[in-house]
């Protein structure tokens, strides 16, 4: 859980009630907390700011219960190209980089090694990782092509039952051991840390102190252009402490005028970007993810073959790094009208974004139309039914660990998060991937369905990238290309083309 430290009391400049200063990040999520990292030690920016709704960071889909917890490379995910693959994996490898800055005792906190693979059982599903483990292995050194008595060595409840090889056709693609697992809240916690350590041990231009507030508890309100600025009016949020001085009047100022203004808000970003009249081609189908426990049955993280009708990412297995001694089976894929999990409120903003029109019917009625769609929308509301959920989920869950019985599964309750999936209505598309909306210069907002936990450092490097170039402060370009991409001259990718090139191919990984 992240410890929020006591703020100094900002200085109230021009006009009254609100301060000024360089960057402000809305949201306290991985993403948000990963610029708020970049821009504190890369950059010599004097003032910057983070505003967040709750009373503590990642509370929302960066919470280490609401998510998957994997950093996704590539290799596992079948749903991915290998143009996708190779872009995803340069941006998960900056989260292991990053971890390798961190104090070790940090360090395992955040991001846990385990062995992984993708399962593929019968005829069909064999012949297609075969022929992928030919084309991928070459850019994926560390992968095995893993035979049934392979797979039984690794994980052997999956290729076990009663001690005997199960008898379907089974390969995987395995990786022994490797960073595959990272606890999302506590990355966040990290990187607020780590920016508030070097903001106090570093100096700013013309070699004034530096600063970073951090204001929780406290939502945006509204956001209004204000010549090249951005007035950014804020409200404590019922019911969630905010820091307070010491006569009692809260830390946070009413507005915040802000150079450059980056929401990384998850979907109410886009609910943010379309009250401000951008973002209106955007509709959003929230797609909620549950999880199920059974009993330690995994050594690691067990993947299986996507079926690619299904735009929707399948099940898989791993040991929860929060929940020592289980394995967690899931996420399901539930369409719910609502912008955030277990907050039924949500249900008017989710109203708001969602701009019914035929455009979005349209991509409605062509998910619909194609059979497995259709099954597999029914089945994962099925998976919510209380009694029945368990016996549905069980025989998904059989071709993961055939063995296993009903009384070992468990419904996941309070676990799991909204993935704010977009609907492109001029293309009548549903995207997979994230967007980034580049509302005006120095406004843009962010929406991060999976796997934007682990794009949360590369999309952070086009942000900062991006700050970079409209503030003119000073950028220690080669000291990230370093850190983060394991460029060690100024010879990199990153010297000629620049950070915002470097993640551009990543921009639409699939969820
Ligand atoms: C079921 C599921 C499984 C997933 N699995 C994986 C995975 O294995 N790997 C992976 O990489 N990704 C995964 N993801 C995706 C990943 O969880 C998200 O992409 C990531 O957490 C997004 O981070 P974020 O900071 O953008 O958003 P969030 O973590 O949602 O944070 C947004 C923050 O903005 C704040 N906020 C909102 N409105 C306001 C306001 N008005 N004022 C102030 N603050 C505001 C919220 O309170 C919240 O803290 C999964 C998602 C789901 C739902």
């Amino acid at each position: 859980m992240a410890s929020v430290p006591r703020l100094p009391r900002p200085v109230i400049d021009s006009p009254p009630d609100a301060v000024s200063l360089d960057v402000l990040i809305v949201g306290g999520g991985v993403c948000g907390t990963a610029l708020l990292f970049e821009l504190a030690r890369y950059t010599d920016l004097g003032h910057i700011a983070l505003v967040e709704r709750y009373d503590q960071l990642a509370r929302v889909n960066s919470r280490a219960t609401n998510n998957s917890q994997t950093i996704h490379c590539g290799d596992i995910e079948t749903n991915y190209t290998l143009e996708k693959a190779l872009a995803v994996k340069r941006t998960a490898e900056m989260i292991v980089r990053y971890a390798e800055l961190l104090e070790p005792a940090q360090r395992r906190r955040c991001v846990f090694q385990t062995p992984k693979m993708v399962l593929a059982v019968g005829e069909a599903e064999c012949a297609l990782l075969r022929e992928r483990f030919e084309r991928f292995s070459p850019h994926f050194p560390a992968m095995e092509l893993l035979e049934k008595e392979q797979i039984a060595a690794w994980e052997p409840a999956v290729a076990l039952v009663d001690g005997q090889l199960r008898p379907e056709e089974l390969v995987a693609i395995g990786i022994c051991n490797t960073a595959t697992a990272v606890d999302y809240e506590e990355l966040a916690a990290s990187f607020v840390q780590q920016a508030q350590e070097v903001v106090t041990a570093s100096r700013g231009p013309g070699g004034g102190a530096r600063r970073l507030d951090l204001h929780m508890g406290t939502s945006v309100a509204q956001i209004t252009p204000e010549g090249e600025r951005f007035r950014v009016s804020l409200a404590p949020t019922p019911g969630q402490q905010q820091g307070v001085n010491a006569d009692g009047t809260p830390v946070a100022p009413r507005a915040i005028l802000a150079r450059h203004v980056v929401v990384n808000a998850g979907a109410h970003s886009l609910l943010m970007a379309q009250r401000m009249g951008f973002g209106q081609q955007y509709s959003c189908l929230p797609v909620a993810g549950s999880f199920y426990f059974t009993p330690d049955l995994l050594r690691g993280k067990v993947y299986t073959v996507q079926n690619d009708k299904l735009p929707f990412a399948a099940i898989h297995g791993d040991p929860d790094v929060r929940a020592a001694g289980k394995t967690r089976f899931g996420p399901t894929a539930l369409l719910l009208p609502l912008l955030e999990r277990y907050r039924p409120a949500s249900f008017w903003e989710f109203l708001q974004v969602l701009r019914l029109d035929w455009a979005v019917l349209g991509v409605f009625w062509q998910l619909l139309r194609v059979a497995d769609i259709r099954n597999y929308i029914l089945k994962n509301l099925l998976f919510e039914v209380p009694w029945l959920r368990r016996r549905l989920f069980l025989a998904d869950a059989r071709k993961i660990v055939p063995g296993m019985r009903l009384e070992d599964l468990r419904f996941a309750e309070g676990y799991g998060g909204v993935r704010p999936q977009l609907i492109d209505k001029a293309n009548r598309r549903l995207m997979l991937g994230e967007a980034s909306i580049p509302a005006l210069p120095g406004l843009v907002f962010n929406v991060t369905p999976s796997p934007g936990g682990t794009c949360c450092l590369g999309n952070a490097a086009r942000d900062l990238a991006a700050i970079v170039e409209r503030l003119g402060c000073a950028f220690d370009r080669q000291r990230l290309a370093r850190e983060l991409y394991g460029e060690d001259s100024a010879g990199s990718a990153l010297a000629d083309g620049g950070i915002a090139q470097a993640v551009a191919a990543e921009a639409e990984p699939a969820a």
